[in-house]
């Protein structure tokens, strides 16, 4: 079966954040159509943009899909869905995001699904972790390098230590 190489980014700034990203990866895994290649180390970083509120988590996550690009979307929607109903009864708005990077080398300008993701190049929480998982990928890797090196965000972007949490 061919299969397309997707890269993720997944991010949580409520609650139990790394609880979150672990509880996507999960569900992520729970697809028969997705199989996880690599997942980033966590960061912690600070929210893009004018509005206020806490420090994210984000990761990227590499995966190979048999799925087209809309019906990976709808399924991603439907991990936020399940964990935003779970942070709905506890929490604000805002658990978890997870956006489509890249979908093999698809482009489209359609504002359901834009590819590759507009954003990229302005998010160094994106860039950073990108960077890591993209070492088999020379293609992607080097252009995640030339945006690192051109960006505009500064915004603090660190490997998130989680003080001897357990798995
Ligand atoms: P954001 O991710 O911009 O903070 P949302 O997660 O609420 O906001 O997404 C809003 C909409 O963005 C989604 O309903 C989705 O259809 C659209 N979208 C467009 N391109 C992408 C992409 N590459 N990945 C994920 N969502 C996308
Ligand atoms: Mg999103």
């Amino acid at each position: 079966m061919t299969t397309s190489r997707v890269y993720l980014s997944v991010g949580s700034n409520i609650g139990d954040r790394r609880q979150y990203l672990k509880q996507a990866i999960t569900q992520l895994k729970q697809n028969a159509a997705i199989e996880i290649v690599r997942v980033s180390s966590i960061y912690e970083t600070q929210p893009v943009g004018g509005v206020k509120q806490d420090d994210f988590l984000n990761i990227a996550v590499a995966l190979q899909t048999s799925l087209a690009p809309l019906e990976l979307l709808d399924y991603l929607h439907q991990i936020e869905q399940i964990l935003h109903r779970k942070r709905l009864i506890h929490w604000g708005p805002r658990t978890i995001d997870l956006d489509i990077l890249y979908f093999d080398d698809l482009v489209s300008q359609d504002k359901t699904l834009t590819l590759p993701h507009p954003e990229i190049k302005n998010r160094l929480f994106v860039l950073i972790p990108m960077k890591e998982i993209t070492t088999d990928d020379p293609k992607i890797l080097h252009q995640i390098e030339t945006m690192i090196s051109e960006t505009s965000d500064h915004n603090m972007v660190q490997k998130y230590n989680s003080g001897g949490e357990s798995n």
